[in-house]
């Protein structure tokens, strides 16, 4: 009897890892045809500076959108084919940048001093051919300043082959671009690997900024990589504020730039580029 059902779990288990093969070569090809097809987009995210309040920079985050009218988060797809697509991420990563930097330079066309901030995953970063790739996007528009695009990757990422990482930053930011580690705190990244990295920027992760103002050991954290960000001379960004709380007590503890819900949420380009020339009018009255 013991072994009829031991049978019988082995084929249900062998039933649902081909269910899950298929479902994830489904996804994959569904990725595949929409990139052919033209189909993603990005949205931008306001970093804003305060007490001003000005956007200073963007973050640029992949949406895909559905016959249905909404829009598929990144979560729920970029981590898969990552994954499990070489390819096709690279084929993704490639898309990204081009439309960011596309769209960088056209903020900078219209007068902006706008940074547009990419994410990067480890699998394009440490790619091979990842440096000279961007060399090749950037030279498609040679008026855009370097300094524009910043990088995230996170620390994940750059542990995974430290080295190499931090041969790739230094080519990059010899070219101009910037670095931010992305949700800074929530990896494994210790200090003395931090200190190796050429870094302009951490971004604290938003699971620390949830807690605060109330709870005692998020804002510890968050005081602890500010402290960190001031002895090594970068800047800090803060993630997923939501509220006007949390807001004042990040600028409390000196934290000046700022990224949440609290003042926008990720938005089409010809939205951020209303509210870049909203707030370029504010500034002029
Ligand atoms: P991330 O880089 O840490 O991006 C921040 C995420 O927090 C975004 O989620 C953003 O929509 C969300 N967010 C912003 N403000 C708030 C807030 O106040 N509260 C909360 N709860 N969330 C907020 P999104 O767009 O779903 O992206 C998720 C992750 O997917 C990103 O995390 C990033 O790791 C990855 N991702 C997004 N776009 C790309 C891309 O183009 N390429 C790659 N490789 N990864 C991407
Ligand atoms: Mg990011
Ligand atoms: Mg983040
Ligand atoms: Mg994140």
């Amino acid at each position: 009897a013991k072994r009829r059902r031991g049978g019988r779990q082995i084929c249900f288990f062998n039933q649902s890892i081909a269910q899950a093969v298929r479902q994830r070569e489904l996804l994959l090809e569904q990725v595949e045809q929409a990139l052919a097809e033209g189909r993603f987009v990005l949205h931008y995210q306001p970093i804003v500076d305060l007490p001003g309040g000005n956007t200073v920079a963007v973050e640029a985050l992949l949406r895909w959108p559905q016959p249905d009218g909404s829009l598929r988060p990144p979560g729920t797809f970029i981590p898969e084919v990552e994954r499990h697509s070489r390819r096709l991420m690279l084929a993704l990563g490639r898309y990204v940048l081009t439309s960011a930097l596309a769209q960088a330079a056209a903020w900078h066309r219209d007068g902006y001093e706008l940074a547009v901030a990419v994410n990067v995953s480890a699998r394009e970063f440490l790619e091979e051919g990842f440096l000279s790739g961007l060399i090749e996007l950037l030279a498609e528009h040679p008026d855009l300043p370097r300094e524009r695009l910043v990088l995230e990757i996170t620390e994940t990422a750059a542990l995974e082959d430290l080295p190499r990482a931090q041969a790739v930053m230094q080519s990059c930011r010899a070219l101009g671009v910037r670095f931010a580690i992305d949700d800074f705190g929530a990896g494994h990244a210790s200090l003395a690997n931090l200190r190796e990295l050429p870094v302009d920027r951490l971004k604290i992760d938003g699971a620390f900024v949830a807690g605060l103002p109330g709870a005692s050991g998020d804002r510890a954290v968050v005081q602890a990589i500010l402290a960190v960000a001031k002895a090594f001379g970068v800047g800090v960004v803060a993630e997923g504020v939501e509220t006007l709380a949390q807001s004042q007590m990040l600028q409390e503890l000196g934290c000046r730039l700022m990224q949440g819900y609290h003042f926008a949420r990720p938005m089409p380009a010809s939205l951020l580029g209303e509210r870049l020339h909203a707030e370029r009018l504010a500034r002029s009255a």
